[in-house]
C-alpha cells in the first residue's frame, strides 16, 4: 500500500498543515457581529430575533413548511419520536450503521430499535431489506403494524442519510405508507443534501438536523426539526418551549413540555453559518472530487461517491478498504502521520444497550463496518 503517497496527498490538499483534523468548523462571516448583537441587546437566551430568523431562513433554504430549532440533534430526534406517537414498548426500525444519537432518541421514549440492513450504494437504510423484513416479520391489525414474534407495535422507521449521502428515501416512504409506519428522517448529517432535488428531511412526517461542532454548519450545539405539515410543526414549537400558553404575564402550560429550544446566541451563530452554507458544500464537493480522482489510482481503496438521483453535501468523506486488516492498518498509518481518520461507528447491535435488539442479516452493514474509514473533510476555504 502506498501510504506515504496517500498521507502526502491529504496534507497537501489541506495546505500542508502538519496535523489534518477530520472535520472542524470555519467562521468566515458574520459570526462575531451577530454574537455581539446578542450580548449588546442582552438577548442571549431562549428568545430573540436570531431564533426566529434561523427558523425562517432554514425553512426557506430547505423548502420546509416549518422549521423548529432545538438544543441538539439528539433532542430533535427525541421530539420527533414523540410527535409521531412512538410510545413505551413500541418498536422503531432503523440502521445499526448510525451514530448512537438515533438509537438513544428511540430509547428515551421506552421504545426498542430493530436493525435493518443498509444499501451498498448509499450506506443508509435499504428499502429492499426493509420490505423483506416487514413481509416476513410483521402483520397489520386494526390499521397498525405489529411484529409477529414480539407482539409489539412497529410505530416508526428512522432511516439515516449516512455521511450526507441520501438513502433511497422515496421507496422507503412508500413502504412505510403501505405498512402504516411513520417515517422520521435522521438528516443530522445531510443538511443541503437532496434526493431528486428535494432536501433530505422532507420525505417523512418529521426530519431532524444537527448543528453540532463537527457538522457541515454549526451553532456550537444545536438541532432542528423540519416539517411539511405546518400544524405538526406548530405543535413541535409549543412542546419544545415548555408548552406555555401564550400570554403577556400568566404562566399556564397545557402539556408536559420540554426545554428544548435553542438559545438566541446559538441561533445567531447558525444565521451567520447559513449565509455560507452553499459555499461550504461546493468546497466539500470539490474536495470529494479531488479524493475521487486520487483514489482511482490507488489499488485496494475505493472512494465512496454520492448515490444515484442524489446531491450529497459530502459531510464526511469515506474510503472503503479491502478488509478489516487493511482498515486497521490504514487507521494506524494515517493517525501516526498527522492525518486524523477514524473507522465508521461501532455497530449499534454490538453495544451493550442494544445487543438484544432484533435485527436482520445486516450483511452490508457488517461489510461496511469492517472496511470504512473516514478521512479529513473540513471546508478548505
Ligand atoms: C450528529 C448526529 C446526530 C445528532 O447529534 P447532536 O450532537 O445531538 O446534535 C444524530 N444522528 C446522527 C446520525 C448524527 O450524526
Amino acid at each position: 500500500m502506498e501510504y506515504k503517497k496517500i498521507i502526502d496527498f491529504i496534507h497537501d490538499i489541506y495546505g500542508g498543515a502538519e496535523f489534518v483534523p477530520l472535520s472542524v468548523p470555519v467562521f468566515i462571516g458574520n459570526e462575531k457581529k451577530y454574537l455581539n448583537e446578542c450580548i449588546d441587546t442582552t438577548f442571549v437566551s431562549s428568545v430573540g430575533k436570531f431564533v426566529d430568523r434561523f427558523e425562517n431562513d432554514m425553512a426557506e433554504y430547505t423548502g420546509a413548511k416549518k422549521a423548529v430549532v432545538c438544543v441538539s440533534g439528539t433532542n430533535a430526534l427525541h421530539m420527533a419520536m414523540m410527535l409521531v406517537g412512538v410510545e413505551r414498548d413500541d418498536e422503531v426500525l432503523t440502521q445499526a450503521l448510525t451514530f448512537i444519537a438515533t438509537c438513544n432518541a428511540i430509547s428515551y421514549t421506552g421504545a426498542h430499535p430493530v436493525f435493518i440492513d443498509v444499501d451498498k450504494s448509499t450506506m443508509g437504510l435499504s428499502p429492499d431489506a426493509l420490505k423483506d423484513w416487514l413481509q416476513k416479520n410483521s402483520e397489520i391489525r386494526n390499521g397498525q403494524c405489529y411484529n409477529k414474534s414480539t407482539g409489539r407495535r412497529i410505530k416508526a422507521c428512522v432511516p439515516m442519510h449516512t455521511f450526507g449521502h441520501p438513502v433511497r428515501i422515496e421507496e422507503i416512504a412508500d413502504i412505510c405508507a403501505e405498512y402504516r409506519i411513520e417515517l422520521v428522517e435522521d438528516a443530522a448529517e445531510s443538511i443541503g443534501s437532496k434526493y431528486k432535488g428535494i432536501h433530505t428531511g422532507l420525505f417523512g412526517k418529521v426530519g431532524a438536523l444537527s448543528f453540532n461542532g463537527n457538522k457541515t454548519i454549526t451553532t456550537g450545539g444545536g438541532g432542528m426539526l423540519l416539517f411539511m405539515d405546518e400544524e405538526l410543526g406548530t405543535l413541535a414549537k409549543h412542546l419544545t418551549t415548555q408548552a406555555k400558553v401564550p400570554h403577556r404575564w400568566e404562566f399556564r402550560h397545557d402539556h408536559i413540555g420540554y426545554n428544548y429550544r435553542m438559545p438566541n446566541i446559538n441561533a445567531a451563530l447558525g444565521c451567520a453559518q447559513l449565509e455560507h452554507l452553499d459555499e461550504y458544500i461546493a468546497d466539500k464537493r470539490e474536495t470529494a472530487k479531488a479524493y475521487e480522482e486520487f483514489f482511482k489510482n490507488v489499488d485496494g481503496i475505493e472512494f465512496f461517491t454520492e448515490p444515484a438521483d442524489s446531491f450529497s453535501n459530502y459531510w464526511l468523506n469515506a474510503v472503503i478498504l479491502k478488509d478489516k486488516d487493511a482498515q486497521q492498518k490504514f487507521l494506524q498509518e494515517t493517525n501516526d502521520n498527522g492525518v486524523m481518520t477514524r473507522p465508521i461507528w461501532e455497530l449499534m447491535n454490538r453495544l451493550p444497550m442494544f445487543e438484544k435488539c432484533q435485527h436482520d442479516s445486516l450483511e452490508n452493514t457488517i461489510w461496511f463496518a469492517d472496511r470504512v474509514v473516514n478521512i479529513p473533510s473540513s471546508v478548505r476555504l
